[in-house]
């Protein structure tokens, strides 16, 4: 029997993918008789869920755990536990370089976490890293396992895992493996399920989601060639799920889903990421369109701005066609926020092709955009482009005048919204001022306001905008709408 005195703490180190396996590694830990603890210093089990997307990932991961190497000698039954997506691809490497660690797992096998740290306990240090081909697909989606939510008004559900691109900066294809796409009706159900718990907001997650239900297809066309005539309606079930009937279409696109989910009673806003542009359907910004609770946000990751590099990246589609699907979802979607991510001095990059960008990014309007300065991941292709790797300092510079340009339209679009009245999902007290409270508009601009007294997170307000800036809005409360839908935690002690 687990020790009910015993704690845990996750640490995540990366995307949003990351930062969902994390609620489910905490759901698995307490569902095995562990509870939360606050900080890293009193926790019995430390896990880090890491990335190897995220620049300097590796560097994080060995700082972090040469901190917790004292940590152990002082306290030999605390539990280190490093999972993820570095853990998948450096497998037995993390042990080499950090003995002291108890449990390493991959991003296959998040649901044996529990019993991994249970099993190192007992017998000693574990290294478990399950391939992508050997995944039980009822497994592979975290949504399935117990969950820890951060939040009590907001959820991330995982309709895919795994890409079937090829992005050459990216490792997210080795290490997460090909897409699978989780049943339609498992997840409207799953979303159900969630707005019945009083959640209001949903994320979907994926890493391609617009190809959401590709797989479905194939998988129907190969179970196809065994089904008997008039089967159908136990292949729509046995590949999208209840829920789905192939008389509306062969297989669910992912537009099909942002309705259906949309529609689902309680919840309000609806959210999701990541869009690959080459992917962009009509039928998904029809569906934005005019489905009320899909939110008036779009990320839309352009990496580069140049048709060279576009091409040297394997993203599949021109700066030309980027901008015409961008003006698609703009003309369609009324009031739509559009972010992005950008890549600076990608390998081979010239001034020419970093001119480009900045034109594109220009001419897109960007609301808000995540720019990076051009690392290499092991194992990536272009890693391998070190003859080609641009000079540090070049592209340092090419990213100071990159975020000019996109600081200058966030501002613009930001003081647009000077004196409107935004509907704000409050998500808490300021990180920075005590006194103010922030919540995120449906087009995710952050504003700050100030109240009498503190608002539980998840209320709805009416905000008036009095001030702008790039990265955020001030405001002043007008009225609550509603209070949040969930109820709030009590702390239950025994004894
Ligand atoms: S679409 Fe490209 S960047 Fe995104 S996860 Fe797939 S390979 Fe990586």
């Amino acid at each position: 029997m687990p020790d009910p005195a015993r704690s845990y703490v996750v640490r995540t180190f990366g995307c949003q993918m990351n930062e969902h396996d994390s609620e489910r590694i905490a759901g698995l830990l307490e569902a095995d008789g562990l509870r939360r603890a606050d900080e890293v210093d009193e926790a019995d089990v430390i896990v880090l869920n890491t990335c190897c997307i995220r620049e300097n990932a590796d560097n994080r991961l060995y700082g972090t755990l040469g901190h917790l190497k004292a940590l152990k000698r002082r306290r030999p039954d605390l539990q280190i536990v490093v999972g993820g997506c570095l853990a998948q691809k450096d497998r037995d490497e993390i042990r080499r370089r950090a003995p002291h660690v108890d449990v390493v797992f991959g991003t296959h096998n998040v649901g044996r976490a529990a019993e991994l740290v249970r099993w190192a306990a007992e017998h000693g240090p574990v290294v478990e890293i399950l391939e992508a081909t050997a995944r039980d697909d009822a497994e592979a989606f975290p949504s399935a396992l117990p969950a820890r939510r951060e939040t009590d008004h907001a959820a991330w559900v995982t309709i895919q895992i795994g890409c079937d691109n090829t992005c050459a900066f990216c490792i997210v294809p080795s290490v997460r493996g090909p897409e699978v796409s989780r049943p339609f009706g498992e997840l409207v159900d799953e979303v159900r399920a969630l707005a019945a718990s009083g959640v209001s907001e949903v994320t979907l997650l994926g890493q391609n989601v617009n190809s959401y239900g590709r797989d479905l297809t194939r998988g129907r066309r190969r179970l196809d060639g065994d089904a008997a005539p008039g089967d159908d309606a136990d292949l729509d079930v046995a590949l999208c799920g209840p829920g789905w009937a192939a008389d509306r279409r062969i297989r669910p696109l992912f537009a099909d889903l942002l309705r259906a989910v949309g529609a689902v009673e309680g919840i309000e806003r609806v959210r999701f990421t990541s869009p690959h542009p080459k992917d962009l359907r009509s039928e998904t910004i029809a569906a934005m369109a005019d489905t009320p609770a899909v939110c008036e946000h779009l990320h839309l990751p352009l990496q580069s701005g140049s048709d060279a590099v576009l091409a040297a990246m394997h993203r599949g589609y021109t700066a030309e066609r980027f901008l015409e699907r961008l003006a698609a979802a703009r003309a369609a979607v009324d009031d739509l926020a559009v972010s992005t991510d950008i890549i600076v001095g990608f390998p081979g990059e010239t001034e020419a092709d970093f001119t480009a960008t900045l034109e594109v990014a220009a001419e897109a309007r960007f609301e808000s955009a995540f720019t990076f300065v051009f690392s290499p991941r092991p194992g990536t292709e272009a890693a391998e482009l070190v003859d080609r790797f641009v000079d540090h300092e070049v592209a340092v510079d090419r990213y100071e005048r990159l975020r000019t340009v996109v600081e200058r339209s966030a501002l613009a679009a930001n003081r647009e919204r000077l004196g409107r009245l935004e509907e704000v999902v409050v998500e808490g007290p300021s990180k920075r001022d005590e006194r103010l409270v922030t919540g995120r508009t449906r087009r995710n601009t952050l504003v700050h306001f100030p109240t009498e007294r503190p608002l539980r997170a998840g209320t709805l307000a009416s905000v008036r905008v009095t001030d702008a800036a790039a990265h955020h809005l001030s405001g002043e409360l007008v009225e609550i709408l509603r209070p949040p839908r969930h109820r709030p935690r009590i702390p239950v002690s025994a004894g």
